[in-house]
């Protein structure tokens, strides 16, 4: 690549794992482009990275539709530059256990989390292959091995470990790399509403899942941030198609 600098996009930006992520990749030396429901959301962030002497840019976009997810990609490749890492982070929860899932909720979580990750990188990968050079992370979880109220998260999650592997194997030849980083429990707005719904106060659901993890505590975004920094540097060129688990001990 030129001298220019780099792209990275990050979906669901605005909070938790992406906020992290975009403020790792900016101290990497990325200009930003952050992109959540809602621009004015991604402000905070966006303002935090340029403070600290970064670009960025706060870009509004539904990664689920289809004219959304490329509007955003055009307006980002204009007015930042050529995208060439892509994060699809953004994520929904609607658990359920089977019996109570509506088809409403199956088909929101399976959208955000599985056709936004196919849009978006539908969308980066004609930039990618021209440069030469690209990164597509994505978040999985460990709920794709299964967890009990999660069918359609555990679903899609799955799904983003097939659909990683095998833009790894069509996208390798272009210069371009494609892993998942798959966490655990990660204190986040996520998290603190699954406490909300099962009636536990976030400390001591914090506190009951560290009590299983054998670090023996929790995860925190910039921990999943480091990872999505590591898959992202040159020098991990040689690392694709695979998906880490970032849980604390061994999952997978
Ligand atoms: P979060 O709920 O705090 O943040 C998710 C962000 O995505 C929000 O800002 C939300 O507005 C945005 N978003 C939702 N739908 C969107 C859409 N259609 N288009 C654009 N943006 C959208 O969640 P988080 O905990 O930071 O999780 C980030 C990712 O990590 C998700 O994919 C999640 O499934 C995954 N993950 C989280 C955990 C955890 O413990 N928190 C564990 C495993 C995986």
């Amino acid at each position: 690549m030129s001298n220019e600098q780099r792209v990275a996009i990050v979906t669901g930006a605005a909070r938790g794992i992406g906020a992290a992520v975009a403020r790792q990749l900016a101290e990497d030396g990325f200009a930003v482009a952050a992109i959540d429901l809602d621009e004015t959301s991604c402000a905070g962030v966006v303002n935090e990275i340029e403070a600290n002497g970064g670009r960025a840019l706060a870009v509004g976009a539904d990664v689920s539709d289809e004219v959304s997810a490329e509007k955003a990609v055009t307006r980002i490749a204009e007015t930042l530059g050529t995208p060439v890492v892509l994060v699809n982070n953004a994520g929904i929860t609607r658990d359920n256990m089977l019996y109570k899932m509506s088809v409403t909720d199956w088909d929101a979580v399976i959208s955000v989390h599985l056709r936004g990750s196919f849009l978006m990188s539908r969308a980066v990968q004609g930039y990618m292959s021209t440069s030469a050079w690209g990164r597509i992370i994505n978040l999985s979880s460990v709920s794709a091995l299964g967890n009990r109220g999660q069918a359609n998260y555990s679903a899609a999650k799955a799904g983003i470990q097939g659909l990683t592997k095998t833009l790894a194997i069509e996208l390798g030849r272009f210069g371009v790399t494609v892993n998942a980083v798959a966490p655990g429990f990660i204190e986040t707005e996520m998290t603190a509403a699954t406490a909300e719904r099962i009636g536990m106060s976030f400390e001591d659901l914090k506190a009951a899942a560290a009590k299983e993890i054998p670090v023996q505590r929790v995860g925190q975004p910039a921990d999943i941030a480091n990872t999505v920094s590591f898959f992202a540097r040159d020098e991990s060129s040689f690392v694709s198609g695979q998906v880490i688990y970032v849980a604390g001990g061994p999952t997978g």
